[in-house]
């Protein structure tokens, strides 16, 4: 099979002919369809994921057909299409699995960090992290649903009834929870890289209430303010625009330091945090509720063999909505 491998951070994937992995105990082969390119992939690409082990094929965002079962998989069936997820595998024993937590289990391993994920036209997972997806449509289309959409509807979730929301960094998940807001009837607010007008303008046609710079106020107080850029010097500027008793929440799982800032930007409940990883509830939840949105993705695709084009094109910000790699036949 053809893959895109990280051979160590600081250097570009380069394309390979490897042999096609084979499911042991648990695991399913998948026939890649299409892969999604996400802005942990350019985290890992810079060394900025401490627990990452290249050399590894990056992709976490896969959707496939399943192509071969190990042994003692049940539920699953060849032929038909999955989605595998950013999480791979966790220890089903720790506190945190035992309570409804496992995205935060210490032995949880990730795909395209440490296990090989999607830049490849095969791939092995664990059968019990993966998602079944519609078996028509077009892959591409699907492939942002499995972290852009899962991490934004996580970090919605941490928001609760929050009515008014700040969404800072206009790019895949966004674009996706965008859909989500509208469809509950919130409002929203984008603030994108300063003097972004095409981000701005791609978040009105999403039915933002305001669009503008993140060095700039939007017209009311927010309730909440969800970051998916990866700069901290965001988290005081988003704690501006709070009203009492908002939250910030910090979506990317790596981010620049966050600088000081007065109490009294904090003060009157105001909160912050973050949001790590997925739980396989979140996925199901949020792959029931995409149709019924219905989402719909914007992608810019990019064959295989240009997974580092559309890296830089992402690391950019040269495109709306999200890019995908797709192996040939979507
Ligand atoms: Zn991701
Ligand atoms: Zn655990």
């Amino acid at each position: 099979m053809r893959a895109m491998i990280l051979d160590r951070p600081g250097t570009p994937l380069h394309l390979a002919e490897l042999p096609v992995p084979q499911p042991g105990p648990g695991g399913v082969l998948i026939e890649v369809e299409a892969c999604g390119v996400c802005r942990t992939d350019l985290h890992l690409l810079d060394g900025e994921l401490p627990d990452a082990t290249p050399p590894v094929i990056p992709g976490h965002e896969i959707v496939g057909r399943v192509a071969a079962l190990g042994a003692g998989v049940a539920g699953l069936a060849a032929g038909q299409r999955v989605g595998v997820p950013w999480l791979g595998s966790t220890c089903g024993r720790c506190d945190y699995c035992r309570s409804g937590r496992e995205n935060l289990c210490d032995a949880a391993r990730f795909t395209g960090c440490q296990i090989n994920g999607g830049y490849a036209e095969f791939t092995v997972a664990d059968a019990r992290y993966c998602f079944p997806l519609p078996d028509d449509g077009d892959a591409a289309l699907l492939a942002p649903l499995l972290c852009a959409g899962l991490i934004g509807y996580r970090a919605l979730s941490m928001a609760g009834e929050a009515r008014r929301i700040g969404i800072y960094g206009f790019g895949a998940a966004a674009h996706i929870v965008a859909q989500v807001l509208k469809f509950q009837g919130r409002e929203f607010h984008a603030f994108t890289r300063p003097g972004d007008a095409a981000s701005q303008e791609f978040a009105r046609r999403l039915g933002a209430a305001w669009a503008g710079g993140t060095d700039q106020a939007a017209p009311v107080a927010l309730d909440a303010a969800l970051i998916f850029a990866p700069a901290g010097p965001l988290v005081p500027l988003a704690l501006r625009q709070l009203g009492k008793g908002g939250v910030v929440v910090c979506a990317g799982i790596h981010m620049s330091e966050i600088p000081a800032f007065p109490y009294d930007i904090l003060w009157g409940e105001r909160s912050i945090r973050s949001v790590a990883n997925l739980t396989r509830r979140d996925g199901l939840e949020f792959l029931d509720l995409a149709p019924r949105v219905p989402v719909r993705t914007e992608v810019r695709r990019f064959p295989l063999a240009q997974a580092n084009e559309a890296l830089e094109q992402l690391r950019r910000g040269e495109f709306q909505g999200a890019a995908v790699l797709t192996m040939g036949r979507c």
